[in-house]
């Protein structure tokens, strides 16, 4: 149990210190990653807008959070308590396999993921950031 609580500590360090190095970066810089699809074809991909979405909430701008990506926005809390549930079970039973439930999130939040790129490139809902 502690070898395993170790190596998720150890991977989520390395996950934590690689996305706060690219925050700073981003602020310091204000260039991010360009979305392959969107440059070159003009659409935005369900992704689009991740890392304005992240900045925004960092600085307790929900509205803007909400404006760049709002499935992301919506979803994060449903992928949150999924990953911490998954891997406490890791830690406490050495157990991989997902549970139904976090089956059914991943399916929903695919399904959600693709109608709101779809949405986002088809329809004037306020769901496409007009200035990417
Ligand atoms: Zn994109």
């Amino acid at each position: 149990m502690k070898d395993r609580a170790k190596e998720i500590a150890k991977n989520a360090a390395v996950i934590f210190a690689v996305a706060i190095s690219y925050y700073i970066f981003y602020r310091v810089t204000s260039i991010g990653l360009k979305c392959p699809l969107y440059e070159l074809t003009g659409l935005l991909c369900p992704g689009c807008g991740i890392t304005r979405m992240f900045t925004s909430l960092l600085s307790f701008d929900i509205a803007g959070a909400f404006y760049y990506n709002a499935a992301v926005l919506i979803l994060l809390p449903f992928w949150c308590v999924l990953i911490v549930s998954h891997y406490a079970e890791y830690i406490k039973t050495g157990a991989r396999a997902l549970k139904r439930w976090h089956k059914a999130i991943l399916i929903a939040s695919i399904i959600i993921m693709v109608a709101y790129g779809i949405l986002r490139n088809v329809s004037d809902l306020g769901l496409s950031p007009s200035h990417f």
